[in-house]
């Protein structure tokens, strides 16, 4: 059987609500998937739960959709962060898909010493993020930030929010990750360069950072980011 359909969509969803089609929607579903008029998939906005919709019109650069019965109730992540130095392009989008499927509320591109590249596509990213959230089930899309550097980000940063500071010097060291306390977290990833002394200095002084070691091996970036997350959902996350 073919899988259903999935679309984000901006609107506020109830029964009987009409969701107009952007011009690149309409195009996936009436010119790629071949959809027409009466068939029916899922949308959510990220507030309001999944709902199943019928299409109401069909065209080749617009389309409606109308809002029929809630599938299932609005169901964010837990409060984690993703903090990481962007790398190449293709590792980047990787970081990002992995991250809004593993499940995450927010995720902020940081620039270190070493980061490789300072210029994100944002949009692109959060595309990549509202993809991922439509092919895994989920009805919740984390906001990707814009980039900013990991310093101005550790001035503000709100101490009640903790920092699991992935720190390859510790790689080989053992971590416990099973006593880490309940409340919001953020995990933080390197750039392929690692961080500098003065970064690594600065974060274990911070009372929010909880360095860790990922295991006895350097992970590449891509890799660490989807270990880590992974790591604390199963600590304090939603897979318990
Ligand atoms: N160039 C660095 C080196 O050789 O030590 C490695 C940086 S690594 C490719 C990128 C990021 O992944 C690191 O900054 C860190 O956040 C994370 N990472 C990779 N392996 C890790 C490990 N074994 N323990 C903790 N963090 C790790």
């Amino acid at each position: 059987m073919a899988s259903t359909i999935r679309l984000h969509v901006e609107h506020p969803l109830a029964a009987g609500q009409t969701v107009a089609l952007s011009r690149e929607q309409a195009h996936y579903l009436f010119g790629v998937m071949r959809k027409g008029v009466g068939e029916i998939l899922e949308v959510f906005n990220g507030r309001d739960g999944t709902w199943t919709a019928e299409v109401a019109e069909a065209g080749k650069r617009a389309g409606v959709l109308i809002c029929r019965e809630r599938r299932a109730a609005q169901r964010d992540p837990p409060d984690v962060w993703l903090l990481f130095a962007p790398i190449k392009k293709a590792r980047t989008d990787f970081i990002v898909e992995k991250a809004a499927e593993l499940g995450v509320r927010r995720i902020c591109p940081v620039q270190t010493e070493f980061t490789n590249s300072e210029r994100i596509r944002r949009d692109r990213l959060q595309a990549h993020a509202v993809e991922a959230a439509e092919q895994c089930g989920g009805n919740f899309v984390p906001e990707v930030a814009g980039i900013a550097p990991l310093g101005t980000l550790l001035d503000g940063w709100d101490a009640r929010r903790r920092l699991l500071f992935c720190d390859e010097a510790l790689a080989g060291s053992a971590s416990d990750l099973t006593d880490l306390p309940a409340g919001p977290w953020a995990v933080l990833i390197g750039p392929e360069g690692g961080f500098s002394a003065a970064e690594r200095d600065r974060l274990r002084a911070s009372e929010a950072a909880h360095p860790v070691s990922l295991g006895p091996r350097i992970l590449r970036a891509d890799t660490a980011a989807v270990a880590a997350l992974t790591l604390w959902q199963q600590a304090l996350g939603d897979w318990r």
